[in-house]
């Protein structure tokens, strides 16, 4: 094999794009590729065909290509190869040094065509190269599941074939649907948010609230360490980390407890929009999920809303809790959010927080006084890192 040049061959996942929609988003996809492999060997990434090629790699250290494609949002899968010229000889004499070490009892192989004028079908491909697969190594096809699968790829009249796959997340490259605002706690649920809408290539800052020192920095630690994890898939993450302490407490000292989580909430959607309104961002994204705590009425959500310039997206809002935290468990930042810390809203707050709000009653509570300067105070004392 070390005669041979190896590359990696990626599918991306939307198919449908179209003309210069899919150019505009190869290129994202493209430098998303070229940072998340810095500092491993490559000679070029070429886009050809749909397809993306990181040429001249170092096949031994493949496993740590594969573990940072793995994280590129928009990739559907990646696979080593070895580049030949297309004949079935060719393939067979790859195939047959690709699996000489392999143990593996059933096997199939899998070939495409993007280059039409080759003269075999992919059909006939796979039965060729499969039947010389099965000579040599005396072991069933099996085409479900089965243990080793041999992928060969005609491209522009160049044969590829490997036997290596990793699948990414799919959705869309990070930074193709324009910036969002995730708040972010350090409970379960806001990382999985922001993990389905970087899914879905948005570029996210973050914004913590703290209610430091009447509890601990503990959330604001944790929230860093999320981030340390969520940085795989969006390589920086702005956060910014605000004061909400000052805040709380003039709204403790005016409305009645009952009250107050919700007002703590819309006083956090405010501050946000503040900030990213500022910085041209879109739409905010939360962890909510309908009916899940006593804060997550619909009631509730309504009044939240009511004080946001900005549209607030919330991916998890009809799932099912045993569903996010397996999302979580798989992400990796489960552990984290189960950490014990002191939250910023909960810290304050009674043991019977009201469940309907009703918007005119909290404007006429809110009324009561003013909490211009303490917004401006906020965010002249909020703290911006950018974790990577
Ligand atoms: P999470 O698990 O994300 O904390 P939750 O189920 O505990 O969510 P709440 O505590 O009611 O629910 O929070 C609802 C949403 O409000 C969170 O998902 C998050 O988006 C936002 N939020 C709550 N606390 C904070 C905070 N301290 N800083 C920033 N955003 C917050
Ligand atoms: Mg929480």
């Amino acid at each position: 094999m070390a005669d041979l040049i190896s590359s990696i061959l990626i599918h991306y996942h939307e198919l449908g794009l179209k003309g210069d929609n899919r150019k505009w988003f190869e290129k994202i996809f493209r430098n998303n590729i070229k940072k998340h492999l810095k500092g491993l060997p490559f000679e070029a990434i070429k886009i050809i065909g749909a397809r993306v090629f990181v040429n001249q790699i170092n096949a031994a250290n493949w496993d740590k290509y594969k573990n940072k494609l793995n994280n590129v949002m928009g990739l559907s899968n990646a696979t080593l190869v070895y580049k030949v010229k297309p004949t079935i000889q060719n393939f067979n004499n790859v195939a047959k040094n690709l699996i000489k070490d392999k143990s593996f009892n059933t096997f199939k192989v899998y070939s495409r065509r993007q280059y039409k004028d080759f003269p075999l079908t992919s059909m006939e491909m796979n039965m060729q190269v499969g039947e010389y697969i099965q000579n040599i190594c005396q072991k069933p096809v099996k085409l479900k599941n089965p243990d080793l699968t041999c992928y060969i790829e005609i491209v522009n009249n160049n044969g590829y074939i490997g036997i290596d796959r990793v699948y990414g997340h799919g959705g869309l490259p990070v930074g193709a649907s324009e910036e969002a605002i995730s708040l972010i706690s350090s409970g379960i649920d806001s990382p999985v948010s922001s993990f389905e809408l970087l899914k879905r290539g948005v570029y996210i800052s973050y914004i913590h609230f703290h209610s430091y020192p009447s509890t601990t920095k503990q959330s604001i630690e944790n929230v860093k360490s999320i981030l340390g994890i969520l940085k795989n898939y969006q390589i920086q993450c702005p956060l910014y980390v605000v004061p909400l302490l000052n805040i709380q407490k003039e709204i403790m000292k005016n409305a009645p407890n009952k009250y107050w989580v919700i007002l703590f909430r819309r006083a956090m959607v405010h501050l946000a929009c503040l900030i990213g309104y500022k910085k041209n961002i879109n739409a905010l994204i939360t962890g909510e999920n309908v009916g899940q705590v006593a804060s997550q009425t619909l009631s509730n959500i309504r009044v939240v809303d009511e004080i946001s310039s900005l549209p607030i997206i919330r991916p998890l809002s009809g799932m099912n809790k045993q569903d996010i935290i397996n999302k979580a468990k798989e992400i990796n930042t489960y552990q984290i959010s189960t950490e014990p810390y002191q939250d910023c809203c909960s810290y304050f707050v009674p043991i019977h927080p009201a469940t309907k709000a009703k918007i005119e009653l909290i404007k006429k509570i809110e009324s009561k006084y003013d909490l211009t300067n303490l917004y401006n105070e906020a965010l002249k004392n909020l703290e911006f890192e950018i974790i990577k």
